[in-house]
Formats: C-alpha cells, sequence, structure tokens
C-alpha cells in the first residue's frame, strides 16, 4: 500500500490498488497549476482513501482538481465520468516503486524546457 500527504500535513490518503500509468504531463493546465510538469499515476476510485479538506477545483466539465487550502499541494486529478482518481508522484511517501512510463501531452509542453531520455512521448 502507497501512502501519500500534501506538504503540510493536512491531506493524507492511502492507495490500496496497483498504481497504473505513472506518467508526467506536460499540458497548459498541469503546468499552471502546479508550476511545471504533473507526474501523477491513476486506480480505481475505490482504491484510494483520502483524509483532510481538500479542495476541489473544477478545472473544466469533465474533471476537477484537488489540492489543499492550506500549503496549496497540488494532489488529485480526478475526472467526472471515468471511475479512476489520479494522485501527484510528487506527494507519495518513498519508496513507491513506481517509474514514469510516458510523457503525455507534450503538444502542449512549455518552450522553457526540452524533455529528454528514451521515456515514451505522447503529442
Ligand atoms: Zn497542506
Amino acid at each position: 500500500m502507497l501512502t501519500g500527504r500534501c506538504l503540510c500535513g493536512a491531506i493524507t490518503y492511502e492507495v490500496t490498488g496497483k498504481p497504473q500509468g505513472p506518467s508526467a504531463c506536460h499540458c497548459g493546465q498541469c503546468r499552471r497549476q502546479s508550476g511545471n510538469v504533473w507526474a501523477s499515476a491513476y486506480v480505481p476510485k475505490a482504491q484510494i482513501a483520502i483524509s483532510g479538506p481538500v479542495k476541489w477545483y473544477a478545472s473544466s466539465d469533465k474533471a476537477r482538481r484537488g489540492f489543499c487550502p492550506d500549503c496549496g499541494s497540488v494532489l488529485f486529478w480526478d475526472p467526472l465520468d471515468e471511475d479512476l482518481t489520479s494522485f501527484s508522484l510528487g506527494s507519495l511517501d518513498a519508496p513507491t516503486g513506481l517509474r514514469i512510463g510516458k510523457h503525455i501531452f507534450v503538444a502542449e509542453k512549455g518552450d522553457y524546457y526540452e524533455i529528454t531520455g528514451d521515456v515514451p512521448q505522447v503529442p
């Protein structure tokens, strides 16, 4: 089981299932909210237990983004029509045992960095 928390510790969570699809997202929304690339993995909603005062922001009519109202940690991405919740890899307690398997939304990546390495890139 993996555990994670926000920077101040007000929000904690437990992941009971095997995390799927560890990825680094370069989309404009993730970069703007997190400050740069947002790395996450996901599990079915029933396999993550979240405690604390998560603030949910409706970033579109398809998904909401969860963050800590006290310290601002960007923790969750939660689509409304899919049975999954994504959680940030950076908020996990080590060791995670995970590896980022792909870069996504690279067509929207910022112009201030290059993506290096041989991890697959998806436009
Ligand atoms: Zn916090």
